[in-house]
């Protein structure tokens, strides 16, 4: 049986922003890469229809996680921006304990405590629970969207992980999201830029750093 690695993500691109190449490496490795996201991301268009915007941007998850190498996405479609409330509405923890449960993955990886988007922070709330709780028994690394260096549990156990060789694929499946133009422009520097200066603090081309919970 192959490892299974989790993602547990609010948007459609945040895995790949945060721990794309990592996840891309893993499954060059032969495993599994399962990832979870809360929303569709359907704010980010408001003149479009739900509808379409979904279909949408379900069909670039599905082919960026193609191009990561990926085993399949699931979704939880909650209302952005809203999540603590929506997590207790639609049962997201119970949920969550019984995707890992199933899934028995041998990491999980999510977003920081310190990001500075509230649904990124709500979905660190709901895992950092369930890993007090004892319902998630691997390790949990958290990953970085919008903030670029880390401020608390700078002491916490690291994960280090030499990207070099999926660098290309990270970005790759980052563009796929052909609908999120904007986000790609605004954000692929500050992705190219934090990948060399990890690798530079690691003695790699390109990095990506995690910190467990
Ligand atoms: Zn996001």
């Amino acid at each position: 049986m192959p490892q299974t690695i989790l993602a547990i993500c609010a948007h459609n691109d945040d895995q790949i922003i945060g721990a794309g190449g990592t996840l891309a490496k893993y499954a060059r490795q032969g495993k599994r890469i399962r990832t979870i996201i809360c929303s569709f991301g359907e704010s980010s268009h408001p003149h479009l229809h739900r509808e379409v915007i979904v279909e949408r941007r379900v069909k670039e998850s599905l082919r960026a996680d193609k191009i990561l190498g990926g085993s399949g996405v699931a979704y939880f479609g909650l209302k952005e921006g809203s999540f603590p409330a929506e997590f207790t509405n639609n049962n997201i923890k119970k949920k969550l304990a019984w995707l890992v449960a199933k899934e028995k993955p041998t990491k999980i990886f999510t977003h920081s405590s310190d990001d500075a988007h509230p649904d990124h922070r709500a979905v660190n709330k709901i895992v950092t629970e369930l890993v007090r709780e004892k319902k998630i028994p691997c390790p949990v690394f958290e990953f970085q969207v919008w903030n670029v260096i880390k401020i608390t549990h700078r002491n916490n156990p690291r994960l280090v992980v030499d990207i070099t060789d999926t660098f290309s694929t990270k970005i790759r499946a980052f563009g796929a999201h052909t609908s999120q133009k904007l986000a790609f422009w605004s954000l692929i520097w500050n992705v190219v830029f934090r990948a060399r200066i990890a690798g530079l603090l690691h003695g790699s081309t390109y990095a990506e750093v995690f910190y467990k919970i």
